[in-house]
């Protein structure tokens, strides 16, 4: 099989089984490895977009932790936790905030079968009070040690793969691209098989172009942008 159409043939088993209802919002957690951890795990699990607040002025950076998940899970910034959760319930996710308060349910106890949101804290301070007040449960990870808390990139794969088990288990995990609309589908087999082009086409303001069954694009397109898969 020519290498394109055996890159495009792996791109679209992966695609095929991302999840578009099932996700992570980190609220300031600040630490690359944290963060590369994170979406390694998002990657993993089958985590179509991950979701973010980053403190004002910060840029995210991602270290060899992340061993480039970071170009095949969409990480979505919002300005601030208040517009980010409304984003996500006018999404239709249920919101699950993680805490180590007396009031949370123990995590094993909730079904994460439907649309599921999991909200991580920052390393030092967890999740904030702004954030925890809009949740729809509060739940945590059982502890036994002598530490009272986990690394919030831990934390978040034992929560994310929960989640999958339970699908699993449920026989719900998509593995034909069901998990994905088609419309968000085809845009994302695009970026995913042509970041270049996809990032000229929208510098243009131009649709995505059509692409073959084997991958290769449909359109003619200038010569002078870079087209490799
Ligand atoms: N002192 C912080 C607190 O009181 O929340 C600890 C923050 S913890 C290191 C960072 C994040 O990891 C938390 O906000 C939460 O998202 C996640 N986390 C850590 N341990 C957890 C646990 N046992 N259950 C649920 N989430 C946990």
């Amino acid at each position: 099989m020519p290498l394109l159409s055996r890159r495009f043939e792996r791109i679209k088993s992966v695609l095929n089984r991302r999840m578009s209802n099932l996700t992570i919002l980190i609220e300031e957690v600040e630490k690359p490895h944290n963060l590369s951890a994170i979406l390694r795990t998002c990657d993993a699990v089958g985590v179509l977009e991950a979701h973010a607040i980053f403190k004002q002025g910060t840029i995210p950076t991602f270290n060899s932790t992340a061993q480039g998940s970071q170009k095949w899970v969409n990480l979505r910034k919002h300005e601030n936790i208040e517009m980010a959760i409304k984003f996500l319930k006018k999404k239709g996710f249920k919101l699950y905030g993680t805490s180590l308060n007396t009031n949370a349910k123990d995590y094993r106890l909730l079904d994460y079968s439907q649309s599921t949101a999991f909200l991580m804290g920052a390393e030092k301070w967890g999740l904030s009070d702004s954030a925890l007040k809009l949740v729809d449960e509060s739940i945590f990870i059982p502890m036994r040690g002598m530490v009272q808390s986990l690394n919030v990139s831990v934390a978040s794969a034992t929560l994310l793969f929960e989640a999958l088990r339970q699908r699993e288990s449920h026989g719900m995990v998509p593995n034909s691209g069901e998990g994905v609309n088609e419309t968000l589908y085809d845009q994302t087999l695009f970026e995913w098989s042509y970041p270049e082009v996809a990032k000229w086409c929208r510098s243009q303001g131009r649709h995505y172009p059509k692409l073959g069954s084997n991958g290769v694009i449909l359109e003619s397109l200038p010569r002078t942008e870079k087209f490799r898969c």
